[in-house]
């Protein structure tokens, strides 16, 4: 028999569980995403990159560590993609959804904010900026941004 009123451990408990399935399923989905990013890279010739780079603030996805750039894959729907139509909240437990993006949305910018204190260059990357409609701009947004950023140093 279901329990008429769930304690409050109980819901947490839930909610943390469809968290983790869902962050463990979105991982598989979000790895496509940087290897679109970083075919990207290696065809317009830019080699050398490492991925997830730990040895600096937030771990960028894909980074040029000598010449300090940084590039971060977004996910639209975890980092909250203001105006984006994947930016969606759950209609179940919305509140938790948004204080969770909100927190999501604040680190991602005080990373970028640390990193760039830092002399680091970064780049963000949205997930819906690949799809097809969009990947030419994206690509060259990539280029200008980059070229940049290697002539800088
Ligand atoms: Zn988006």
């Amino acid at each position: 028999m279901v329990p008429r009123v769930l304690s409050s451990a109980i819901i947490e408990h839930m909610v943390s569980d469809a968290v983790h399935n869902s962050m463990v399923a979105n991982k598989r989905v979000n790895t496509k995403p940087e290897l679109v990013v970083r075919h990207m890279l290696r065809e317009i010739g830019w080699r050398g990159y490492r991925c997830d780079w730990k040895k600096c603030a937030g771990h960028p996805d894909i980074a040029f560590p000598g010449r300090k750039i940084a590039i971060f894959v977004h996910g639209c729907f975890w980092h909250h993609h203001e105006g984006c139509k994947y930016a969606t909240t759950p209609k179940s437990n919305a509140e938790y959804w948004q204080q969770k993006f909100e927190r999501n949305r604040a680190r991602d910018e005080r990373v970028s904010k640390q990193l760039e204190d830092e002399g680091w260059h970064v780049v963000i990357i949205w997930e819906c900026e690949l799809k097809k409609d969009k990947i030419e701009q994206t690509r060259e947004r990539l280029i200008d941004e980059i070229s940049y950023a290697f002539v800088q140093i």
